[in-house]
């Protein structure tokens, strides 16, 4: 351990080149998708990814609310991130703040570019995502678990969106930071994908890197999500396979 000021510094990086949690730099956490966790909601998932645990529920298309946001061409996305207040180890204010404003705003952005909203004019498609626990990348363990509840809500789309940050690391280029990292690392990009067409529909970046880091990060954070997108299909086959997660009623 090195020290800052008061702060305990982790050694993020071995000798032998392995990350915190033991995970080599191209490689991701865990991830475990449950389709149709909620009976309730016309779409929803689960998402475990690593230490973050995260629900997303889907309702619409629906009547809009409030009505001023209605249109007359196509449905509107509205998302709406948060992250509970016992989500994060540290003391977090309850409640709506700028940073899930900010987040609610890139994700719901980044479902107009692949949910066919033109076709159900003048309603809502309603995105809730709900962090209950943190551990860094929840916006795009959000977006995944999202994409999923949107699919099992039946909404067209043109692809699933798979989402992942990749960040630097004690001077390297790694894949799907966990907290340390992001809290120590040196830069921090989450980004979202459609697979199909390969275009990249959120791309965020806290921090500093060079050109060449930039286009090694892109390259990983791509193959990353094309890792996930195979993990978000088997659990849409899955759904169809064994029906909702706990019955239905
Ligand atoms: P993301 O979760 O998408 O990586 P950030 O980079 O803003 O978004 O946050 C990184 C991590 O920092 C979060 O996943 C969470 O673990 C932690 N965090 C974020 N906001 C707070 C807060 N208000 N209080 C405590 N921890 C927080």
């Amino acid at each position: 351990m090195g020290s800052v000021g008061a702060k305990e510094v982790p050694v993020l990086l071995s000798p032998e080149g392995l990350r915190i949690d033991g995970r080599k730099l191209d490689e991701l956490r865990p991830i475990k998708i449950q389709v149709g966790t909620l009976h309730n909601a016309d779409g929803s998932a689960f998402v475990e990814w690593g230490a973050n645990k995260v629900m997303a529920a889907v309702y619409g298309p629906r009547e809009v609310h409030p009505r001023h946001l209605q249109q007359n061409n196509k449905a509107v996305i509205q998302c709406k991130y948060n992250m509970a207040a016992f989500a994060v180890d540290e003391r977090k204010r309850p409640g709506l703040d700028r940073r899930s404003q900010e987040i609610s705003k890139v994700i719901g952005e980044a479902f107009e570019s692949v949910v066919f909203a033109e076709e159900y004019p003048r309603t809502s498609i309603d995105i809730y995502i709900e962090v209950l626990q943190a551990n860094a990348g929840t916006r795009c363990a959000g977006l995944v678990a999202a994409s999923m509840a949107l699919a099992d809500a039946g909404i067209p789309m043109v692809d699933l969106l798979p989402a992942v940050a990749v960040g630097k690391v004690a001077g390297k280029i790694a894949l799907d930071l966990k907290k340390e990292e992001d809290n120590f690392g040196e830069a921090d990009l989450p980004m979202a994908l459609v697979p199909q067409s390969g275009r990249l529909v959120l791309l965020q970046m806290e921090g500093h890197m060079t050109e060449e880091e930039l286009a090694q990060s892109l390259d990983l954070g791509v193959q990353g999500c094309r890792a996930i997108y195979e993990k978000m299909k088997e659990a849409l086959r899955e759904r169809y396979s064994t029906g909702p997660v706990g019955g239905s009623s």
